[in-house]
């Protein structure tokens, strides 16, 4: 099987980008491999193929990119099949933004496991598509918008299925206060949240963030750190969603039972052996005795 590296995203069009790819050298017979390009607007996907099969060639100028929304990023992999064992590989993700210089890299690396490890809760977040399919259901043809801010098809989105694929990670939400503004007509509550992540997943404005609270908030605006135009680092703000909102429906399988608010090491006593994953054997009863210690 041959390894993907290198793959890059360049282009200074609106109407196209270019793809590059390279191989590592390789004794295989290359006229063996098929090359597909897939495109997608969240990093977990749902891909969309873009190009394929393609043989023996490693560039590909995608000029259907949806590039005037300022708050979209396109993502990019390629896959290679060998048709004769069914063997697949996929490269790194790449955007055009390119790749991290080594500094940048380990900023990231610190940040993931700062809030993975400590600071952080597990949540979860909804990149909204912002093109594709139109909802079946509420997208009127000929008033060229949507007619039902409720649809439970598009999420009030437009969109058929309203969110790409959730991503879970970890990020540091400050608690907000709580506010309630009481009119003759109705009570408003409108929460704000502030809460910070590595850089990836990518988060834009308009995404849906769920903690594990199932507190469910819009991201309004976004922020962060770059290094040499690369994101290390995200801030960013959210409103609450009203209860009642068709968000409210927006389906989230997690699996209760495993579920932890933040990383196990918090919950355990980091002076023990527990907190680094090792159970104390027979013989160390013995060792720590010999240094004064009563295990
Ligand atoms: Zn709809």
């Amino acid at each position: 099987m041959i390894t993907l590296k290198n793959v890059r995203v360049t282009g200074f069009s609106r109407y196209y980008y270019d793809i590059y790819w390279e191989i590592e050298n390789t004794r295989s017979d290359l006229q063996e491999y098929e090359f597909y390009v897939e495109r997608s607007e969240a990093e977990a996907g749902p891909w969309v193929q873009m190009a394929g099969p393609l043989i023996d060639r490693f560039y590909i100028r995608d000029n259907e990119v949806p590039l005037i929304s300022a708050n979209r990023t396109l993502f990019y992999r390629v896959k290679v099949r060998h048709p004769m064992s069914g063997k697949v590989e996929y490269s790194d993700i790449v955007d055009r933004w390119g790749k991290e210089d080594k500094i940048a890299a380990e900023i990231i690396r610190l940040e993931t496991m700062l809030f993975q490890e400590f600071v952080g809760t597990v949540g979860w977040l909804f990149p909204r598509r912002t093109f594709g399919q139109r909802c079946p259901q509420c997208w009127d043809e000929v008033l060229q918008k949507r007619i039902d801010d409720q649809c439970p098809t598009c999420f009030g989105t437009g969109f058929s299925g309203g969110y790409h694929y959730p991503i879970q990670f970890f990020a540091q939400v400050d608690e907000s206060e709580m506010t309630e503004q009481a009119t003759v007509h109705d009570h408003n509550q409108q929460r704000m949240f502030r809460f910070r992540c590595p850089a990836s997943p990518e988060v834009r404005p308009m995404d849906l963030f769920i903690d594990s609270h199932n507190r469910r908030m819009r991201v309004v605006r976004v922020g962060g750190t770059t290094r040499l135009l690369v994101t290390v680092h995200q801030e960013i703000d959210a409103v609450a969603l009203q209860p009642g909102s068709i968000e409210d429906s927006v389906p989230l399988h997690v699996d209760e039972e495993d579920l932890q608010t933040a990383g196990w090491r918090n919950y355990v006593n980091a002076q023990c052996l527990e907190s680094a994953g090792v159970t104390p054997t027979d013989a160390l009863g013995p060792l720590l005795g010999a240094y004064g210690y009563d295990p």
